[in-house]
């Protein structure tokens, strides 16, 4: 409910980042002043106390400024990142299906092909072969229209002629 108060007022969330940015940055330079004397103190640092004083500051201004850019952030990634993330699911998805399949063709020893089987002696053959690897046989018959049917086909499929 506060959130989504938050949301739908431009100025509450400006005013968040006005305020995150400024206490962050006084945090950020309390604490790395602290941090500058603590390594460079010859004996005891004496502005240590103010990693102390920082700490609360860069807390408060790092709420503020998730406040301040929550809806900016949330939009980015609905928008921006989940097509893009998807994308990538689904390319490295389809990859990987695509290498699944070969290696597991590769496994049984199978040869990769999705081209036309001998119907004499049962072999796969590569696609677009005319004639089968194993005994020869011509495995299309190519109409007079130019369309290559299978070599079993006695009309041809894209224009009907007898084959
Ligand atoms: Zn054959
Ligand atoms: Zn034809």
């Amino acid at each position: 409910m506060a959130n989504k108060h938050l949301q739908d007022n431009p100025r509450a969330r400006k005013k968040f980042r006005i305020i995150g940015f400024i206490s962050f940055s006084i945090g950020l330079i309390c604490v790395i002043t602290a941090m500058i004397d603590f390594f460079t103190a010859d004996f005891m640092p004496k502005l240590f106390f103010l990693f102390f004083i920082g700490m609360p500051f860069l807390f408060v201004g790092g709420v503020c400024l998730n406040f301040g850019y929550m809806r900016a952030v949330s939009k980015y990634t609905a928008t921006e990142t989940a097509p893009v993330a998807k994308d990538v699911a689904n390319y490295m998805l389809a990859g990987t299906r695509d290498e699944l399949a070969k290696t597991i063709s590769a496994v049984r020893g199978e040869k990769v092909s999705n081209g036309p089987m001998c119907g004499s002696c049962g072999t796969q053959n590569e696609v677009g072969a005319n004639y089968c690897d194993n005994c020869g046989k011509m495995l299309s018959k190519v109409c007079s229209c130019g369309e290559k049917n299978d070599s079993d086909a006695r009309f041809c499929r894209k224009c009907g002629n007898r084959l």
